[in-house]
């Protein structure tokens, strides 16, 4: 059986610790994939101590030179690509085609940020003063702990690890629990692309002790975080107080709008591929579709048949549309909401339970399942699920959709499914989320556009494109004053 190991100043090693925890394929509970030893409290001290080490021959590394190896670990991605993506589908459910995209994703994502090392130019400035100039250089920041959650196991870190090291800081590395073995793989990537010894390090074990080790260290300069509120918003604060850097990217509760002039097609395929794509385990998951009553039955009649139609299983068959909850917390949680939504008075027009026969018995498979005439009121509609769950909410025209989509804590992502360019750019601009689509589906994003959220979705820098590098470089402002003279009058 695979035990997997820390990676640890440029040694793979085993955990002393005696916590372990099976590796689990979440399709089929009987399929055990390696265990976890849960890192120590020290040996999350020695990964972090490792970087820290490391970061002063990396920052002095030419930044082309550390995009060499980061476009080296582009192409081992590739190569890799189809065996991964198996990985990941066994180890996290998703199917292969999301595996496949998953992988694809990655692949574009470091062949973007290899590309940036080329570019991590400042600006030069002019002066009010003759003979003086001011101009500014992008440097690294440190030691940054990348902390990472099981429903994009492979991409998110990538989006976050790479640009890290190229802007020339060193990574401790913290992977969610529930997907050690994609994490290996990523991190025996980047070794085999020649990262020098503890410039990357990886340890797996629990949030609470390694997790909250690394973040605690006073040597991490810088935390990017991708996971669940409740964690987000409390290692932001206790990042913070020291005054180091904080990104965190959290939780979702997309809305689509459909207008009566839509594609209703279109809406109702997009809206299925967003709720129930990846079982619902999507930050970007469409989980509210805000519809005007003119459709909405038509909507929902079309909406449920697409769900009941949804071929469910193992994620590894190429049939299979959708795959199941990750683990049986996620699965019981799934469960629970549902009958929460039932309690609250919504109308379960399809799902509600959990998939058996053919096979399924053994995986955490939840039917697909719709709400219909749900609440802004209700739980169903404000918190988010990460499961297979659509609410739909009616409303009496585009303004009462507007408030209702902007009801929320949180603002991901969006969409809206209509043919009207005057009330699509109202709701571009009056929609509160950090990314909408116009006539697709809430999930979704390229390599080299910047993704993130606002509310209480998103804290700090943007991820990806133009902005990947901002979060990992700090700016230096430098005054040139070649008149040799002493300064006559006074300068702010
Ligand atoms: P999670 O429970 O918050 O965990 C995320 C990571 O934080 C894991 O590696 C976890 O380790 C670690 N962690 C937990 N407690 C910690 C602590 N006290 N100190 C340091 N690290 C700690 O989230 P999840 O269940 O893995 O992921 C699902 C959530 O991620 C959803 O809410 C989803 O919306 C969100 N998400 C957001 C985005 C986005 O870009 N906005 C993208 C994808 C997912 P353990 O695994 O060991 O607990
Ligand atoms: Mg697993």
């Amino acid at each position: 059986m695979t035990i997997y190991r820390n990676y640890i100043n440029g040694q793979w090693i085993e955990s002393a610790s005696s916590k372990t925890a099976e590796n689990i394929n979440p399709a089929n509970t009987d399929d055990v994939l390696g265990t976890i030893k849960q890192a120590t409290r020290e040996e999350a001290r020695s990964a972090v101590e490792a970087a820290s080490e490391a970061f002063r021959d990396w920052r002095m590394t030419p930044a082309p030179t550390r995009g060499r190896i980061v476009a080296r670990a582009a192409r081992l991605l590739e190569d890799e690509k189809e065996a991964l993506a198996q990985l990941l589908t066994r180890e996290e459910g998703k199917t292969i085609a999301e595996s496949r995209g998953e992988l694809q994703r990655s692949i574009n994502v470091t062949e973007f940020c290899a590309g940036e090392a080329r570019r991590l130019n400042g600006e030069t400035i002019q002066s009010e003063l003759p003979s003086n100039f001011a101009y500014t250089i992008k440097q690294p920041l440190g030691v940054v702990a990348c902390v990472t959650p099981w429903n994009f196991p492979v991409a998110i870190p990538i989006w976050k690890i790479a640009p890290a090291l190229v802007a020339g800081n060193t990574v401790v590395f913290k992977p969610a629990s529930l997907t050690p073995a994609t994490a290996v793989r990523i991190v025996e990537i980047f070794e085999e692309a020649g990262i020098p010894k503890g410039v990357l390090n990886l340890i797996i074990g629990s949030g609470s002790e390694a997790g909250d080790e690394i973040i605690s260290h006073r040597a991490v300069r810088a935390v990017s975080f991708t996971g669940s509120n409740d964690v987000g918003i409390r290692m932001y604060e206790q990042v913070s107080r020291r005054g180091a850097k904080v990104q965190c990217e959290m939780g979702g509760k997309n809305p689509v709008v459909v207008l009566e002039d839509a594609d209703l097609d279109l809406a109702v395929e997009s809206t299925a591929q967003g709720a129930f794509g990846s079982s619902g385990q999507r930050c970007t998951a469409t989980s509210r579709a805000v519809v005007v009553n003119d459709v909405a039955d038509e909507f929902v009649s079309r909406i449920v048949k697409r769900a009941e139609s949804m071929r469910i299983g193992d994620g590894s068959k190429a049939e299979t549309e959708m795959g199941p909850s990750v683990d049986e917390s996620q699965f019981k949680t799934v469960l629970d909401y549902i009958g929460i939504g039932r309690e609250d008075g919504a109308e379960l027009k399809c799902g509600g339970e959990r998939a058996t026969g053919d096979g399924l018995d053994k995986g955490y498979f939840v039917r697909p399942t719709v709400f219909d005439r749900v609440t802004i009121d209700m739980r169903i509609a404000r918190e988010e699920i990460f499961g297979p769950v659509l609410s739909v909410l009616r409303v009496k025209d585009f303004d009462e959709a507007m408030q209702v989509a902007n009801d929320s804590d949180y603002g991901l992502s969006s969409s809206i499914f209509s043919n009207d360019a005057a009330r699509i750019f109202r709701f571009v601009d009056e929609i509160e989320t950090g990314m909408t689509h116009i006539n697709s589906p809430t999930t979704g994003g390229e390599a080299h556009i910047p993704f993130g959220g606002i509310k209480a979705t998103g804290i700090g820098d943007r991820e990806q494109g133009s902005t990947a590098l901002d979060f990992y470089t700090e700016l230096k402002v430098v005054y040139v004053d070649y008149t040799g003279r002493k300064r006559e009058g006074n300068l702010y």
